[in-house]
């Protein structure tokens, strides 16, 4: 096997950032700064670090940014009110309600809430409705990323065995439901496996694309992956490295350096899906704004 093409999510949300820039300023033209407002609830380190770096992408990219710190004691109802005021606000086209919520807010009410036009997580049934139906709206950012990133490297999913390790509602469900659609850039046949699949090692190696979304640190060996499989490893785990200066690093689902040698090509974790992520985001709230010139 020759060596396997690294797909960098850095350099390509980079790329797709200045893409966007251009957007903004055309938008800037019409008099028009795209918002994005995130809401974060109760004091969550990782949460913090993940808004602070949205806020930041957008910054680069011209986007107004707003972050709207709620104590952990918020209630649903508070919270509530506080999403429907950024409904009503011109200047918010995108609202993002960080997660995870503290345990008496349900996130379902939350989610029903943020008018579907921006909703640019892609969490809204309606949204969630038209990604199924293969129909325009907001696509959940992550699912969106492993699109792009396959588009942006002509890895064409057509024809082809996908298996989609993880069901979870923002990444394994969202992501099945693109990847069969009848419609170029996605025509795969798609398998999804859970923490009740009988035997996940041989799903993947049927694949000739594992997609791999568990939360599970290294999960997915090299003996588990066929040659020349493309992988794409959304998974981020923290594991505890005494030699690392956090003490902690952070790794992917996939055991990168059994699985790399045999794929064709394959995310890393850190810089693969990640970087991705945000940008996609960036993208839906760009969007958002844009169509606001066409809907008066
Ligand atoms: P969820 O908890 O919603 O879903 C995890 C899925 O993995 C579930 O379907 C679960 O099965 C399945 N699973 C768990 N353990 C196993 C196992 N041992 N074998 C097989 N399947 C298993 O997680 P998310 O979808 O929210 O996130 C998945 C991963 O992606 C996480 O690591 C998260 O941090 C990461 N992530 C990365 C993003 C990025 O930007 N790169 C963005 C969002 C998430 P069951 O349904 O039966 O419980």
């Amino acid at each position: 096997m020759s060596d396997p093409i690294i797909i960098d999510g850095r350099a390509t949300a980079k790329q797709i950032r200045d893409e966007l820039s251009l957007l903004v300023a055309d938008l800037g033209t019409h008099g028009i700064t795209p918002g994005l407002a995130a809401v974060l609830v109760g004091d969550d380190p990782a949460s913090e670090i993940y808004v602070r770096n949205k806020s930041r992408a957008c910054e680069k990219t011209g986007v107004h940014s707003e972050i709207i710190r709620l104590s952990g004691k918020t209630t649903e109802r508070e919270l509530l009110d506080v999403v429907i005021e950024l409904n009503e606000r011109p200047d918010i086209h995108g609202i993002l309600v960080q997660s995870p919520l503290p345990e008496a807010i349900d996130e379902f009410n939350v989610n029903i809430t943020v008018l579907p036009a921006k909703d640019v997580d892609g969490f809204h049934p309606d949204n969630v409705g038209r990604a199924l139906l293969g129909r325009p709206g907001y696509v959940p950012c992550t699912p969106a990323a492993v699109m792009e990133l396959l588009k942006r490297y002509d890895i064409d999913p057509q024809g082809c065995d996908v298996t989609i390790a993880g069901r979870g509602n923002i990444v394994g469900k969202p992501l099945m439901a693109l990847l069969i659609q009848k419609a170029a850039g996605a025509n795969a046949t798609v398998t999804v496996t859970h923490s009740q699949t009988r035997d996940l090692a041989d799903h993947c190696r049927r694949a000739d694309i594992v997609i791999a979304a568990m939360g599970q640190a290294e999960l997915i060996k090299g003996d588990m992956v066929k040659e020349g499989a493309v992988v794409i490893d959304v998974g981020i785990n923290r594991v505890d490295d005494p030699k690392a200066s956090k003490g902690y690093r952070v790794v992917g689902d996939v055991h990168f350096e059994s699985v790399a040698p045999r794929c064709r090509a394959i995310t890393p974790v850190p810089g693969g899906v990640g970087p991705m992520t945000i940008a996609m985001l960036l993208k839906n709230t760009i969007e958002s704004a844009r169509r606001t010139l066409t809907s008066g």
